[in-house]
């Protein structure tokens, strides 16, 4: 290279770092593994946010200033380690930062492998991608708290629907679920069965162990129908130490048998008192077109005959029998 070529491509080489100047990038060259210096003169928003060393010279790391460089560098550290394909380039996502003044500067960066170098561009962006990274920030802190609100909302429905102590349906979820079912039979389900569960001498148990224990059978009353009833049945808690079960497509003679495999669920149960805990129980199945009351009027009235024949027992009323039978 003679001393005409080299004065030549040293005016190229500061013409393009002016260039990189006005087009706001920080260029700065990786020597070493998290060594970087920095190349030609720094753009005006590097020497805002960056400041400079003690002898005048451009911060080379600056990361050390940003939290979302020093992230970054941590990607462009890997990649520099594991590529070396001349052209390839990793980019940053776009952030923005403060400087003193309380304006902000939004900045995109690259780690850029080049023919003899692997460089970090460090650039001002455009003002439009300063709004859309606020746009999305505001959309995120907008989303997490429409989150907040649908988690308060389920939180809230649960509450709505559920018995805090058995975690079964309580009585108001417990009518709308009845009305739902009894909507449906027209289209799909011909039968629909109810059961109504009462548990024997409870005002006992209550008196001779208290009601901390009252409330643990009730709990336990509870598991033992979540864990032995089908997905599609409803379990509730109907009142005090009642119960109902709704449960679709069960014709009179198969609520019988679920009655009585929770009765004997129910009286063979070690509750953890030196007593055996014993439910009664009524079932009867919906007659097309009565209303829902007359429907839970003959289950309880089912409950009463169990009640009646010596409790610790199962009773069916049917709805096109005036009669009950056992
Ligand atoms: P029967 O066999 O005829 O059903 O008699 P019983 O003693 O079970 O019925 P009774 O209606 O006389 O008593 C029900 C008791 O249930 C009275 C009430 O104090 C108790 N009870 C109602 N709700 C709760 C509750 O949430 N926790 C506790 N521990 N007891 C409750
Ligand atoms: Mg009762
Ligand atoms: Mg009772």
């Amino acid at each position: 290279m003679n001393s005409n070529n080299s004065a030549q491509s040293s005016h190229a080489a500061s013409l393009a770092f002016d260039v990189l100047m006005t087009m706001e990038v920080a260029v700065l060259r990786r020597v070493t593994p998290k060594v970087y210096n920095f190349c030609g003169v720094a753009p005006y928003f590097y020497t805002q946010l960056f400041p400079q060393q003690e002898d005048g010279s451009h911060c080379p790391n600056p990361w050390q200033y940003s939290a979302m460089l020093e992230f970054f560098m941590e990607e462009a550290e890997d990649f520099f380690e594991n590529n070396s394909e001349p052209g390839v380039s990793l980019p940053s996502g776009i952030w923005v930062e403060e400087i003193d003044s309380g304006e902000e500067i939004p900045l995109a960066a690259t780690a850029r492998i080049l023919k003899d170098d692997k460089v970090l561009l460090i650039q001002a962006v455009r003002e439009e991608y300063a709004e859309r990274v606020r746009i999305l920030r505001k959309a995120r802190v907008e989303i997490l708290e429409r989150r907040k609100i649908t988690t308060a909302l389920n939180d809230f429905k649960k509450r709505a629907l559920y018995d805090a102590l058995t975690k079964l349906y309580n009585r108001s979820a417990f009518m709308d679920i009845l009305q739902n079912q009894i909507a449906n039979l027209r289209t799909y389900a011909p039968n629909l069965a109810l059961l109504m569960i009462d548990i024997d001498d409870f005002k006992r148990i209550n008196d001779d162990y208290g009601h901390l224990t009252g409330d643990s059978v009730l709990t336990q009353i509870g598991d033992v129908l979540r864990n032995s009833l089908r997905k599609n049945d409803a379990a509730v808690r109907y009142g005090g130490e009642e119960f109902v079960v709704i449960a679709p497509n069960t014709s009179l003679p198969q609520s019988l048998q679920v009655a009585e495999k929770l009765r004997r669920f129910v009286a063979g149960r070690d509750f953890g008192i030196d007593r055996q805990v014993t439910i009664s129980i009524g079932c009867t199945i919906y007659r097309p077109g009565e209303d829902s009351r007359e429907f839970i009027a003959r289950s309880d009235a089912a409950l009463y005959d169990a009640k009646h024949s010596g409790k610790n027992a199962v009773c069916q009323r049917n709805p096109w029998m005036s009669t009950e039978s056992a």
